[in-house]
């Protein structure tokens, strides 16, 4: 008997991330600055390539930032991606401006570029120019990129990437978090590697990571008393908590190939049954570290078996799976936000169920979550060990 309970995505430490937290408490670095908070980001900034980075105490305390870096301001329109966490919506209303929420198209999931082009296009015929476009990789994979930059680009429009979920994802060979003018990433708990709560904001321009760090940090002007000419945030990330951010940047890599493994064992033992649809990368342009497994039920080709059915039935055993993300033009909070529909992210959340994917689990959680999805969907298996 299994008493433990499986989680969706748990932390997965991976050693010396004590090491490095314990030398913050030896020499009494203990404070939101410091050797720690440096090394981690030169430690991001060579992970994703030619990019300034600022340590922050959230994810969204850098989107916060970005838009404040942007220039957004009460009564701007900024376009966002509806299918998607709150989060990466909530820090438009922080500013009093307006979300204008996009849905999602069938192959990655995440913004439809047609649908982007009609929303600009509407806007502006209505005398408002969107301050930013913020398209999210959910669960891991790269938005179309390439088409969205050449859109915004097109608009003279600045991008900034939701890579919370993406870090160690790529498209075209291009690291996520690097296509945007900014991009930000999110070390909360979950996530695929955790400094426990933390994320940052990087791009290639250097001034703007400069100002974000002075932001992050109450935005005190030069002076020997403190001076302000701007409004400033407590958004600098704790020294100690860099300390596990940099263990945990010595496996994101080990971390990636575990995740992309366990996606492909769903895979194996799944792919064979009609009506599952994955998540997918479209071509070999697409590069996902599949944060989570991800899939679709359609009950007309599974027997009637529904995403609410098979959970259930992994609840029941103790695993935790949770539905795709609740669209933000369905939330009670932003459903009166303008939306530039395709009618996916509808079907998506519907139908769709976030599997088990810490890298952390083990064969005999492989085999409890195996289980249920043989008794439930009547699998005849194969071989999937991982
Ligand atoms: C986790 C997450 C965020 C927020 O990051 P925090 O560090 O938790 O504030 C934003 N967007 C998406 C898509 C996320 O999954």
């Amino acid at each position: 008997m299994k008493n433990d309970k499986i989680w969706l995505s748990s932390p997965h430490m991976g050693g010396e991330e004590m090491k490095y937290a314990q030398e913050a408490y030896d020499t009494n670095w203990v404070a939101p600055l410091g050797p720690n908070v440096d090394a981690f980001e030169e430690d991001i900034a060579n992970f994703l390539n030619v990019c300034h980075v600022s340590a922050l105490s959230s994810g969204t305390g850098a989107l916060h930032l970005a838009l404040v870096l942007l220039n957004v301001k009460p009564g701007d329109e900024v376009i966002v991606q509806s299918f998607t966490f709150a989060a990466s919506v909530n820090p438009i209303s922080y500013l009093g401006a307006k979300p204008i929420l996009i849905d999602s198209e069938r192959k990655t999931w995440n913004m439809c570029p047609d649908a982007l082009v009609k929303a600009i296009e509407d806007r502006l015929s209505k005398g408002k120019k969107p301050k930013a476009i913020i398209p999210v990789h959910l669960y891991g994979m790269p938005a179309q990129m390439d088409r969205i930059a050449e859109i915004a680009d097109h608009y003279a429009i600045p991008v900034i990437e939701d890579a919370a979920e993406a870090l160690g994802s790529k498209l075209k060979g291009i690291k996520l978090g690097t296509w945007g003018k900014l991009g930000f990433l999110s070390f909360n708990g979950n996530k695929i590697i955790t400094t426990s709560g933390g994320g940052a904001l990087v791009s290639k321009d250097k001034q703007l990571i400069d100002k974000s760090r002075f932001l992050a940090t109450q935005a005190r002007d030069q002076a020997p008393h403190y001076e302000h000419s701007q409004i400033g945030y407590n958004y600098r990330l704790s020294n100690i908590l860099a300390g596990i951010g940099r263990g945990q940047m010595k496996v994101l890599q080990e971390r990636v190939r575990q995740r992309r493994q366990i996606n492909k064992w769903y895979r194996s033992i799944l792919n064979i049954q009609p009506g599952l649809t994955f998540q997918s990368e479209p071509s070999d342009d697409y590069y996902s570290n599949y944060w989570l497994t991800a899939m679709t039920l359609d009950p007309n080709q599974t027997g009637g078996i529904g995403r609410e059915a098979l959970r259930l039935a992994l609840e029941e055993k103790n695993i935790e799976a949770r539905p795709l993300w609740k669209p933000m033009h369905l939330q009670p909070i932003f459903n009166n936000c303008p939306f530039y529909s395709t009618g996916v992210s509808e079907q998506l959340f519907n139908q769709g169920l976030c599997l088990p994917s810490g890298s952390n689990m083990n064969q005999e959680d492989l085999g409890c979550i195996e289980g249920v999805l043989n008794r439930v969907l009547s699998l005849s298996l194969v071989d999937g060990k991982i």
